[in-house]
């Protein structure tokens, strides 16, 4: 590394720094108007529109990346929806349920001015119950004599409020401090505790593709679909279920049974539940409906699950519905709306018939594969000297910019860093990623390539 003009102990940051893996989440949670979306705006550190949304817009990001004191973390957004049918208390217990499951450490934001409410009082009660990490922040305190209004907030029984202004800035550092003691180095349920426990996969997918149905065709038994409001007091449950004589956990299956008709907020709902169930996941199964077209819906859904970094398949249900024109359009439907995540294994299925359930199993055992591949940095390296020595970077200025040596610096998903004399552009690097693909495989999972290039 030295020779080619790289610093050693900069070419280790880089493949630190690459190689992180996966990050934990943050869950904020706390009744509307409590300025939840003000308090992650903060915390994001950026501009974004979140306040400004309008009431019953259905927002399509619901989890942001954000980085304190050196730290990468999720935020998973709760605020930008409205009280709905359920009415305030089933409301905001069901959104924060879904939240809070998600979370490695949940940051819970009360009104200092107003004080605790009963409503406040049911979110403690749901926090207590998941025994998660919680920082309690005093929102509203936009001044020192706002401080007494957060010490009655030790009422709550949380431990110490954090009086912070959202809308100003005043105190939230401290409360990220906080925040970083309370959040573990890497996520506990995705990749902590549970490694060498069973895989874990969260079939995702809009309402109505047929989760619910598959779910019941794989686990191989006729379950009652229960006619149940969304989420008022039921924990969100995991279940372990054998396939292929292998035992897999699917995640998060109490909300795809849930069926949750609600006239306002459903979209939200949907939204906040597929970004915990695959935050919760290795693996994504994601669902279309062969029988409708591939929706913003869908592809929102296939975003979430590659920004996520989790393995992918794509499973077209109701296959039993179509006929060959249909059969026709929905091909080209499938390459031009799907076309990022046209790597992801794809099985033909109904869950009405049964058809194709045997592939399923081959499909993410395939898709694990790709996701935990690991390239020797001898044979990498041997590949990107023929590559660039074949397909060198178009000349840019009267210079050449050449990839000088790369490294896998982590798996699931596979992460590379490459070293380069000068700026590559986006068109070589994905002409790279194309290649690392050809080359190695990669089916089933997105791959992540940064570029370090030499001063
Ligand atoms: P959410 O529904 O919990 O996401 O709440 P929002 O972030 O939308 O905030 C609700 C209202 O409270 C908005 O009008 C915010 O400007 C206001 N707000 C949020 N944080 C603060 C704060 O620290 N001080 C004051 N005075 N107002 C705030
Ligand atoms: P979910 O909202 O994603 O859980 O979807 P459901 O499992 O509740 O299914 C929605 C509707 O699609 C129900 O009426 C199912 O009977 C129907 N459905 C599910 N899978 C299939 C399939 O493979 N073929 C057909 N024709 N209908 C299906």
């Amino acid at each position: 590394a030295a020779e080619e003009g790289f610093d050693i102990e900069d070419v280790e940051g880089a493949i630190e720094a690459a190689g992180h893996g996966p990050i934990p989440v943050l869950a904020v949670v706390g009744r509307p108007n409590v300025g939840k979306s003000t308090l992650v705006n903060r915390i994001i550190g950026r501009r974004e529109a979140v306040v400004e949304d309008k009431p019953g817009v259905t927002r399509d990001r619901v989890t942001y990346e954000a980085e304190w004191a050196g730290r990468r973390f999720k935020v998973v957004d709760t605020g930008g929806w409205e009280q709905d049918v359920l009415g305030i208390d089933a409301s905001v217990a069901a959104q924060a349920e879904y939240a809070i499951d998600a979370a490695d450490a949940v940051v819970f934001v009360v009104d200092a001015k107003v004080g605790a409410t009963d409503t406040d009082e049911a979110v403690v009660r749901l926090l207590r119950k998941a025994g998660k990490p919680v920082v309690l922040c005093a929102n509203k305190v936009d001044g020192p004599s706002g401080e007494a209004d957060a010490a009655y907030l030790w009422s709550l029984g949380l431990g110490e409020p954090h009086p912070v202004s959202a809308l100003h800035g005043r105190g939230t550092g401290d409360m990220l401090d906080a925040v970083l003691e309370a959040l573990p180095e890497a996520p506990a349920q995705t990749f902590g505790a549970a490694v060498g426990g069973p895989r874990r996969i969260a079939l995702i997918g809009r309402p109505n593709v047929g989760k619910s149905s598959l779910l019941n065709k794989v686990a191989n038994e006729e379950r009652v679909v229960v006619n149940e409001l969304a989420g008022t007091t039921r924990d969100p449950v995991d279940e372990l279920i054998e396939l292929g004589g292998i035992t897999w956990k699917f995640v998060d299956t109490a909300g795809i049974r849930k069926r949750v008709h609600l006239q306002q907020g459903a979209d939200y709902y949907a939204s906040l539940r597929t970004a915990a169930a695959v935050e919760k996941a290795e693996v994504a199964v994601i669902l279309i409906d062969a029988s409708e077209s591939i929706s913003v819906q869908d592809q929102r859904i296939v975003t979430m699950a590659v920004e996520a970094g989790r393995a992918i398949v794509l499973a077209v249900n109701k296959w039993d519905t179509l006929d060959e024109e249909r059969r026709y359009y929905l091909e080209r439907e499938i390459e031009t709306e799907l076309g990022q995540v046209a790597w992801a294994p794809r099985v033909n299925v109904s869950a009405r018939t049964g058809r194709h359930m045997e592939k399923l199993v081959p499909a993410i055992e395939t898709a694990i594969e790709g996701w935990e591949t690991r390239v020797p940095t001898g044979r990498l390296n041997a590949f990107l000297g023929e590559l660039v020595a074949a397909h060198p970077h178009p000349i840019r200025g009267g210079k050449q910019p050449r990839i000088l040596f790369g490294t896998q610096a982590g798996t699931k998903p596979p992460r590379f860093v490459l070293f380069a004399s000068g700026f590559i552009e986006h068109g070589y690097r994905r002409f790279i990623e194309r290649r690392l693909r050809e080359e190695f495989g990669f089916e089933g999972t997105p791959i992540h390539i940064s570029v370090r290039v030499r001063e």
